[in-house]
């Protein structure tokens, strides 16, 4: 099983940085990758630490900023807490978030790989990855929110 978790093109991603792939990046990586929520860094640990038992915070920290340097995962900042984090390991990530309570929606549905492909030949840029996320109200915060208009005020 452990072997699965980086994928091939992340291994390589970590050697041209010039890392190699260790337990605690592959624990790390496995937890990012199967969270359907997004994750602080002290939940990571603690689920991490059923893959790596001796995995620390501090080893948590250092990881998740290596892995946010090299594009495979983005912090988002949803609340209180601190930041919490999102996989982009497989090129991309699509979510909607409420802005009253933060609840996330995923969905695989991609528009972005012809815009990628326009804004590469435009800019130039070697587009790796993106993460896709739409801010709003969920149907249970708008229905909070008319009903606080006609009621409470
Ligand atoms: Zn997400
Ligand atoms: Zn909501
Ligand atoms: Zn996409």
């Amino acid at each position: 099983m452990e072997e699965n978790v980086m994928t091939q093109a992340m291994i390589v991603r970590l050697q041209q940085a010039g890392y190699r792939k260790t337990a605690a990046r592959n624990a790390v990586m496995a937890v990012l990758r199967q969270a359907p929520l997004h994750l602080t860094h002290q939940e990571i640990l603690s689920q991490a630490r059923a893959l790596n038992a001796t995995l620390s915070l501090a080893s948590v920290y250092r990881t998740l900023e290596l892995f946010t340097s090299l594009g495979l995962c983005r912090p988002l900042y949803l609340g209180e807490g601190g930041p919490r984090f999102a996989c982009v390991e497989d090129g991309h990530h699509h979510h909607m978030v409420c802005r009253a309570c933060y609840c996330t929606y995923h969905f695989p549905e991609c528009t972005a790989g012809e815009l990628e492909v326009e804004l590469s030949s435009r800019f130039g840029f070697r587009i790796e990855s993106h993460l896709v996320e739409f801010y709003g109200l969920c149907r249970e915060c708008q229905a909070e929110g008319e009903a606080g208009k006609d009621g409470l005020g």
